[in-house]
């Protein structure tokens, strides 16, 4: 059943096209539960982009229905991406959309990595 929101999870959004490898992309990182990736059209110095190798919608469809260690090696992988783009000490910021009132554009989840400058104090 879909999680309220959005529907089923479309094959061709642009995110499965990327991990078809159908669509370029600058990669960051990968391993066995995720991909990470320079945004296209960044909003700060560092602006990467980590989506699961699994197909969920959103964070909500993520949580609900994936495996636990698809989790877990999810947002391992978000921190190593992190720590390998040396984001750690200056700081970073994550950020994932869910949905309408989000905006969110790509119907596959992902966590935006922020960083490079000081981002300011949470919703601008
Ligand atoms: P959302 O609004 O769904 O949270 O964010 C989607 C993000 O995907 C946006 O920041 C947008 O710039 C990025 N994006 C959309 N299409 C592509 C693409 O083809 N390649 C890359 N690397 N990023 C994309």
């Amino acid at each position: 059943m879909p999680v309220k929101g959005l529907g089923d999870y479309d094959d061709s959004n642009v995110f499965a096209r990327i991990l078809r490898g159908e669509i370029p992309c600058k990669k960051a990182y990968e391993d066995a539960f995720a991909l990470a990736f320079h945004d296209i059209a960044p909003q700060a110095p560092v602006h990467v982009l980590v989506i699961p190798k699994g197909k969920y919608v959103s964070i909500a469809d993520f949580t609900a229905k994936a495996a636990d260690a698809e989790i877990a090696g999810f947002f391992r992988a978000v921190g190593t991406v992190a720590r390998q783009l040396e984001l750690e000490a200056p700081g970073y910021r994550i950020l994932a959309n869910m949905g309408e009132h989000s905006g969110q554009e790509v119907p596959h989840f992902h966590v935006h990595i922020f960083g490079g400058r000081p981002l300011g104090r949470m919703l601008a």
